[in-house]
């Protein structure tokens, strides 16, 4: 029997934090005692492995049962979908091994084509891993209000985007877009000091990211941000499954096999930042002792960590920093666990890092209280936590950027710029929004074109056109434009080219609106029967016991009707069959029921008697 948890139903929603990472992700919650704590999901951890499954009969796995469909059914199982969010198919396409792309839509969306011909965007991907971790904080506090979700410090207006469009999609309220190195400072109580400047040193799963924050005025500024997104923990199990390889001297060994190879390595991996030497048996065709000694696996990793080295430095050369300038530097991500990964960000900062908090669970937690503060719930004030990651502009004459909000402003931020026209008579002007560093449109993103209509033709120069940018809170940006001398206006917010449009994210809504309600009626089925099984055993008993209270009619007539019910339940019936069964067979009961009531009153009354008697 599996117990249902009752919620107290008038409690206030409770804010929660989620980590979307690119390996796991995490959700976490201020506990009444204001101290943050990770949510612990089906599987017993609270790390949701960010991988999600679609199966044939349409439905969805996510997390660790999902990860386990992976070698079977690479076409199917999403996993790292993080590096598939706001980005074009021009983009990902060399990285997009084992997935089929669709092609052939106008739009550069990307869409995963699985094997059933569905097509899925990397939106409704993330989608579904956010619904799993609401359901998991669901069940440990019922109502769930708003989230701040954390994203890489680089990630664009695109990927920020998208990452709302994934939290509205699974109806989630996001209070706000954090960036992970500030969400990992906050979780150490770094914002609570006047000023200082940080380096979060953030090892995953499959990236690389070194930022440097500084703190001024309670105000993080992201003043450099260096990173890789192909280094992580899983070029460790590479490296240790390599080895495993050479010691069985095999190469090209199948994909189960070779999933199998990687999941050992992972666990000497593990193992090795506990002790000093490990082994495992690989359990193949014949059974090999496999170990391994740290110090063995540390001259493995050298070029890796030469590499993170390098990225580092030069950093901390973009920052115009040196390293002993660095107050303190965090850790963040499971792979930081490895102590060779340790000992290279104390050696490079010349300072022991921090290190209390769990460096897979520190985004989440840091998220978890910047909601807590943000629903009103903690006496800490909402600060302006976080800086524009990337320039924002217009496209100008000849194809160069007009900057209007450049990088590191902090946001909230808004801008304006004066335009006018160069020819004569122009009633439209074409309006292309770019984001980025470079000089020209064309090596910038571009993040929307819309043109602004309807203004009577004026000579070259007259028209004073203002175009105002806005970024809000969680980064992203809105535009408007008006002409000054006609007040004609256009408003826009701008969903990227190709990101998703208002009418698709719309649709998708639509249809997780009839999957919640297919999850409801599916819900209600069962317990319908449920209650229908237990009526029937109970009746069935009951005219076994006390069936001679019938007519032999009245008797037949409810044995029909009983058979009937127990017939739709054989049949797997619609619960409105199940339903108008159980209803006649209750009303065909109900004066059976008061007889049997009456006889059990005289029993315990007859009862009582007898005991009465014997008293005396
Ligand atoms: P992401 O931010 O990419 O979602 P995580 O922070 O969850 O990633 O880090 C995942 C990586 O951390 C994996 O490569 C995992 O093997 C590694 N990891 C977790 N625990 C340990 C450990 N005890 N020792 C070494 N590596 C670890
Ligand atoms: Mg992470």
């Amino acid at each position: 029997m599996s117990l249902l948890t009752i919620h107290d139903p008038h409690a206030p929603p409770r804010p929660i934090g989620i980590d979307l990472g690119t390996t796991h992700s995490t959700v976490a919650y201020v506990s009444p005692f204001g101290e943050p704590v990770p949510i612990v999901g089906c599987s017993g951890s609270p790390l949701l492995p960010s991988v999600v499954h679609y199966a044939a009969d349409g439905s969805v796995l996510v997390g660790e049962k999902a990860k386990e469909l992976a070698v079977d059914f690479p076409e199917d199982t999403i996993v790292s979908v993080k590096r598939f969010m706001g980005r074009s198919l021009g983009e990902v396409e060399k990285e997009a091994l084992p997935y089929r792309l669709a092609k052939g839509d106008k739009t550069d969306i990307v869409r995963f084509e699985l094997s059933s011909g569905r097509l899925v965007t990397p939106v409704e991907v993330s989608a579904e891993i956010l619904r799993t971790l609401v359901k998991d904080a669901q069940k440990v506090l019922g109502r769930v209000g708003g989230a701040v979700i954390t994203v890489p410090a680089y990630f664009d207006d695109a990927q920020r985007q998208a990452t709302k469009d994934a939290a509205r999609l699974a109806g989630i309220e996001v209070l706000r877009l954090l960036n992970e190195p500030t969400s990992a400072a906050i979780a150490y109580g770094l914002d609570k000091e006047v000023q200082g400047t940080f380096a979060v040193f953030d090892l995953g799963g499959g990236t690389f990211d070194l930022t440097i924050l500084v703190l001024e005025d309670g105000v993080f500024h992201v003043k450099a941000t260096g990173g890789d997104t192909q280094i992580g923990g899983d070029d460790i199990d590479r490296a240790i499954a390599q080895q495993m390889r050479k010691a069985m001297r095999r190469e090209n060994l199948p994909r189960r096999v070779e999933r199998y190879l990687l999941d050992q390595a992972r666990w000497l991996k593990h193992a090795l930042s506990e002790v000093e030497e490990a082994e495992v048996l690989l359990e193949l065709d014949e059974c090999i002792k496999f170990a391994l000694s740290r110090t063995l696996l540390e001259e493995d990793i050298a070029p890796l960590l030469e590499r993170m080295a390098r990225i580092v430095r030069q950093a901390l050369r973009d920052a115009e920093l040196e390293a002993k300038q660095i107050d303190g530097v965090v850790l963040v991500g499971g792979a930081t666990r490895v102590p060779a990964v340790r000992r290279l960000a104390a050696k490079l900062f010349g300072k022991q890092p921090l290190t209390d908090i769990d460096p897979d669970l520190v985004v989440a937690m840091g998220a978890a209280i910047q909601a807590d503060v943000m629903a009103g719930n903690a006496s800490r004030d909402i600060l302006l936590l976080d800086v524009l990651p990337l320039s924002l502009g217009i496209e100008a004459m000849g194809g160069v950027v007009e900057r209007i909000l450049p990088r590191n402003t902090p946001i909230p931020a808004s801008a304006s710029q004066l335009f006018t026209t160069h020819v004569d008579g122009q009633s439209g002007f074409e309006i292309h929004v770019v984001q980025g560093e470079r000089e020209l449109a064309k090596d910038c993103r571009s993040l929307a074109r819309f043109t602004l209509k309807g203004i009577p033709p004026m000579p070259a120069g007259m028209p004073r056109l203002e175009v105002r940018f806005e970024v809000d809170a969680d980064g992203i940006l809105h535009v408007s434009a008006k002409e000054q001398r006609t007040g004609i206006e256009q408003k826009i917010e701008v969903h990227p080219t190709y990101g998703l449009d208002e009418a698709t994210i719309q649709r998708m809504l639509e249809e997780a609106d009839h999957t919640a309600k297919a999850d409801l009626e599916a819900r209600a089925l069962i317990e319908s029967r449920v209650e229908a099984e237990r009526i029937t055993k109970a009746t069935r008993k009951a005219l076994e016991e006390d069936g001679h209270l019938l007519a032999q009619e009245e008797k037949e007539t409810i044995e029909a009707a009983l058979n009937e019910l127990e017939q739709a339940l054989k049949e797997n019936a619609s619960r409105h069959v199940i339903e108008e069964k159980k209803e006649k067979l209750a009303q065909l009961t109900a004066s059976f029921a008061e007889k049997r009531i009456n006889l059990a009153l005289r029993r315990s009354l007859e009862g009582k008697h007898l005991r009465e008697l014997e008293s005396n």
